[in-house]
């Protein structure tokens, strides 16, 4: 049976042994850290939902490779109802766990690679494809989870890769032996590096003659020798290992600093090795499917802020606001654009040479960055409907002190049917939702900077088709 548990997930990542850093601290008990967990917590969300009758019909599906049920995030699309599949999957998680559950750049790597394997075997005779598929036949009949190792620490942002004065600022390849190669660098913002079983690294940015060792995809368990993560300080990372105020008391997210001190891949764990002409196309297709897949999480976590909004109205005695309810109305119209255009990237895929369904780049790109803007301005709504307690609102360890306790309590109350232990609760997850780095951040970053959706958008727009149409209608001939 190739589908685990939420149970079997959590067990087989307790059998990992990854070299971890957190706070300065070597970590050796990665799955029962509670900041660690929570993200954890997430990504189990992938699993247990598809344990569900409610969810099983979205989240599993049939594998030709393997002619097995699989979870569809070891699934490359092979149609386009793929395609939209993924997108709606993708807003019922957001809006289950109101984070980011950490699986998705994994299938976005398998997508990717499941095309331009092929074309590279196409124009140079490799072997990728052949490796490529062995690997995904093993993710899928373990039910593995993928990390994306995309981006690098990319030392002197106006030097290429083999400018650099430090060689390492890019990963690369820096032995070719007869079973393997060993590469060194580190990947940036590495979100669930520690929930996933594999780490998929490909290029991050397009490569040119000199920058050969530099054009390198391939596999690798989480707990290579060699391999070394260091956990991100975020904004609200230490509530979780207080044990208090921390406002999502299910899920949370970390993104660690990936080190490749000298690791070892096997050549049969090998997907692209110095054909540096294929970096462009990888690093396009890869943060076009991830914009696509963040226009169905987000809409997902704005459903979240919406309904904390609305509660929120509730308990302060505000519902009856006119002015409140249109910003309401301002936030379901924002995730339902990002959806829209998600959703349109999707009916829009079509088939490529290895048979794998790839999106609309134009549309999947404006949702990203409509995401960019609009996200910020959902936060900033549901910041002002809720009100200044998002910034400072006293902890529960106040309301447990005997001298204080019932005197913050009578001044917390809200709305007079309302306990004040749920207006607080209600607080502090608005206040995850709005301030918690590793989501506010990656809603502006993730799949790319801005500007490298704006080049895409700008790129891949018909604009010659666009002048003629202006032209003729203003009778211009040429
Ligand atoms: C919370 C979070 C989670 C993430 N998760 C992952 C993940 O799981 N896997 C992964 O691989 N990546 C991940 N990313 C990385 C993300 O894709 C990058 O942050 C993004 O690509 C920007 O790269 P950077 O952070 O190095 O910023 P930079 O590339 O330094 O960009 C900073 C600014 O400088 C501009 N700039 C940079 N270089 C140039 C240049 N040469 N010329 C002109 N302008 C330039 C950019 O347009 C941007 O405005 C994540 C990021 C965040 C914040």
């Amino acid at each position: 049976m190739s589908l685990k548990s939420k149970q079997e997930y959590i067990e087989s990542l307790r059998r990992m042994q990854p070299t971890a850093y957190m706070f300065g601290e070597k970590l050796d008990n990665i799955v029962d850290n509670p900041r660690l967990r929570a993200g954890i917590e997430a990504t189990a969300a992938t699993y247990e939902l598809a344990e569900l009758e409610e969810y099983r019909d979205l989240i599993v599906t049939h594998s030709p490779l393997i002619n097995e049920p699989v979870n569809r995030f070891t699934l490359p699309p092979g149609s386009v109802e793929d395609l939209v599949a993924r997108v709606k999957m993708n807003r019922t998680l957001g809006q289950r766990v109101g984070t980011c559950f950490q699986r998705c750049t994994g299938l976005d790597c398998l997508s990717t690679l499941s095309i331009v394997c092929y074309d590279v075997d196409k124009k140079y005779n490799t072997n990728y494809f052949e490796n490529f598929k062995h690997f995904l036949e093993y993710v899928q009949k373990n039910d593995l989870t993928c990390n994306a190792g995309v981006t690098d620490v990319k030392g002197d942002r106006s030097q290429s890769p083999h400018e650099q004065q430090d060689k390492d600022m890019y990963l690369h390849v820096v032995e070719k032996r007869d079973d393997g190669i060993v590469v060194r660098g580190a990947k940036a913002h590495q979100t669930g590096s520690l929930s996933s079983h594999e780490i998929i690294v490909l290029p991050t940015r397009a490569l040119r003659q000199g920058d050969e060792e530099y054009a390198v995809a391939f596999a690798i368990p989480a707990d290579s020798p060699g391999l070394i993560h260091v956990v991100g300080r975020s904004t609200l990372d230490h509530r979780e290992i207080e044990g208090c105020d921390i406002g999502n008391v299910r899920y949370s997210k970390y993104c660690p600093t990936l080190i490749f001190n000298d690791v070892f891949v096997p050549w049969d764990r090998v997907f692209l090795c110095g054909e540096t002409e294929f970096a462009v196309d990888t690093v396009v297709k890869f943060s076009s499917y991830h914009r696509q897949s963040h226009g169905g999480c987000k809409a997902g976590n704005i459903d979240c802020m919406t309904g904390a909004a609305l509660t929120m109205m509730e308990y302060n005695g505000t519902q009856k606001a006119g002015h409140l309810k249109q910003k309401v109305i301002d936030m379901i119209h924002r995730a339902e654009t990002l959806y829209g255009c998600s959703l349109a990237a999707s009916y829009e895929g079509k088939q490529q040479s290895s048979g794998t369904y790839f999106i609309d780049t134009l549309l999947a790109n404006a949702s990203k960055i409509h995401e960019g803007k609009e996200m910020t301005e959902a936060i900033r709504l549901m910041i002002d409907i809720a009100g200044g307690y998002v910034a400072d609102l006293p902890s529960d360890r106040d309301i447990q002190n005997p001298e204080i306790g019932e005197l913050v309590k009578k001044y917390l109350k809200g709305a007079q049917d309302v306990p004040v232990e749920k207006r607080m609760k209600m607080y502090r997850f608005i206040e995850k939702l709005s301030q918690e780095s590793a989501d506010t951040i990656s809603n502006i970053h993730g799949g790319g900077s801005p500007e490298a959706h704006r080049i895409t958008l700008f790129r891949e727009s018909d604009i010659n088709k666009k002048k003629q149409a202006a032209k003729r209608l203003a009778g211009i001939e040429g």
